[in-house]
């Protein structure tokens, strides 16, 4: 059996009255949404980055530039999807991802659960296989730390089969 790691990164300002997307999700009880590519869902970014990452295919910005105007607020889920697509192409499967949410405010509480239910039925694979988890960061970190920006990063493991 071939194994695959990828990992990815993503991170963007926040904004008042932008909705935020967060692995599929809708995070309500949030006042402000992140800007930049697309709807800036940064676990959706994270994500496929590490999926092209393991497969060795450059990165969401190559396949998607942030330059093309066909991608302002458009749904990420088009990259994810791309990323699968090349990921069947090539004869790998996911066996599990763990991804890490940076936010200051609000707390992400009940929704790890319902970004993880979403994803295990996105990506066709059993709760236990993927982790969500959330994070502050205590204040620090400038932007992330005073709630004016997000981070996510995903870590994926592909198996050839
Ligand atoms: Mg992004």
């Amino acid at each position: 059996m071939s194994f695959r790691i990828g990992h990815g990164f993503d991170l963007h300002r926040l904004e008042d009255g932008r909705p935020l997307m967060l692995g599929g999700v809708h995070v309500e009880t949030s006042a402000k949404g992140a800007v930049g590519h697309s709807d800036s869902d940064v676990v959706l970014h994270a994500l496929t980055d590490a999926i092209l990452g393991a497969l060795g295919q450059g990165d969401i910005g190559d396949a998607f530039p942030p330059s093309d105007p066909q991608w302002q607020d458009a749904n990420s889920d088009v990259f994810l999807s791309h990323a699968l697509a090349l990921m069947a192409e090539k004869g790998y499967r996911l066996e599990n991802i763990d991804v890490t949410i940076v936010l200051e405010t609000p707390k992400l509480g009940v929704y790890k659960q319902r970004i993880k239910t979403y994803l295990a039925t996105r990506l066709q694979l059993p709760e236990d296989a993927v982790s969500i988890k959330a994070k502050t960061a205590e204040g620090i970190l400038g932007e992330l730390g005073s709630g004016d920006a997000i981070y996510a990063n995903a870590t994926v493991l592909l198996t050839y089969l």
